[in-house]
């Protein structure tokens, strides 16, 4: 029998983004030349408070000079691969940033104690409105499940949720899924976002699901992972190319590059000159 198909759910976003950019990440597996800042920041920011709730899982106090020191160290080994940053924003200015966001996310009263920190799942993908096998399985990283089994997804961002933009959240919708196929019941589900607005702030976003929702994740996920199977790679431009970090390819795809000038591009030259093509 066939091993069946994996997917995680950043390869879902991935690809919902832009199907020609999910095939030079993970088909093509190109090299990154270059990376935004404002996602290496984010995952400096994430390891932290990683950190800081795997210690309060083991029954220990983090201190806050020990959370910045693992949000520095992050930062610096982020900074060893080539970083586009933009114009308001530098490695220094960066990590003053993080260290106030991270300051007040350890002040912020987090009272309810984690019972699982970067909780793993992987498992058949079955739609739960009618109990159909979907023929792949989902992988995920749940970031923090909290003793009243809420699951909780930290991002860092620059600024507030759109509109819709929490119902629409596939990474809260893809927890909960995983949740109810495992525990036949639908969890309670929050975003936390760590503004770094000129002075962060840090919004919690309570939220949750019907089966009706989860019935559709579970398709559009089966859906995804059938487009890509059957190689479905097109471009699909908006304001996510402007942080792309295969301008170069999507332009040799578009036959505008000839071969010689693909070379990679280390500085971020060209970022953004697609967008609204
Ligand atoms: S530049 Fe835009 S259209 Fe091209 S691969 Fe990247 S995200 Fe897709």
């Amino acid at each position: 029998m066939e091993p069946k198909r994996v997917i995680s759910v950043s390869q879902v976003n991935t690809y919902l983004g832009c199907p020609l950019k999910y095939r030079f990440q993970y088909i093509d597996k190109i090299p990154r030349p270059w990376r935004v800042a404002s996602m290496a920041f984010g995952t400096s920011v994430h390891a932290a408070v990683e950190w800081f709730h795997k210690e309060r899982l083991a029954g220990r106090t983090a201190d806050m000079a020990e959370v910045l020191k693992v949000f520095d160290a992050d930062w610096y080994a982020q900074n060893v691969e080539p970083l586009v940053f933009s114009e308001r924003e530098s490695k220094d200015s960066l990590a003053e940033k993080g260290r106030a966001m991270l300051q007040l996310y350890v002040e912020s009263g987090n009272g309810t104690m984690p019972v699982a920190v970067e909780q793993p799942f992987e498992l058949d993908l079955v739609d739960p409105e009618t109990g159909e096998l979907l023929d792949v399985r989902i992988r995920g990283i749940i970031d923090l499940v909290e003793a009243d089994q809420t699951l909780v997804d930290l991002k860092t961002a620059g600024r507030t949720l759109e509109q819709g933009g929490l119902e629409r959240h596939l990474q809260l919708s893809t927890y909960a899924l995983a949740f109810l196929l495992q525990h036949g019941d639908i969890p309670k589900l929050r975003l936390d976002m760590l503004l770094k607005t000129a002075k962060p702030r840090l919004e919690r976003h309570p939220t949750t699901r019907s089966v009706e929702d989860l019935g559709w994740t579970a398709r559009l996920i089966r859906e995804v992972s059938l487009a890509i199977e059957t190689e479905h790679f097109f471009p699909n431009p908006s304001w996510r190319c402007t942080e792309c970090e295969y301008f170069a390819h999507c332009q040799q795809w578009r036959g505008t590059w000839p071969d010689e000038q693909l070379v990679a591009i280390s500085d971020g030259e060209g970022v953004g000159e697609i967008a609204g093509a």
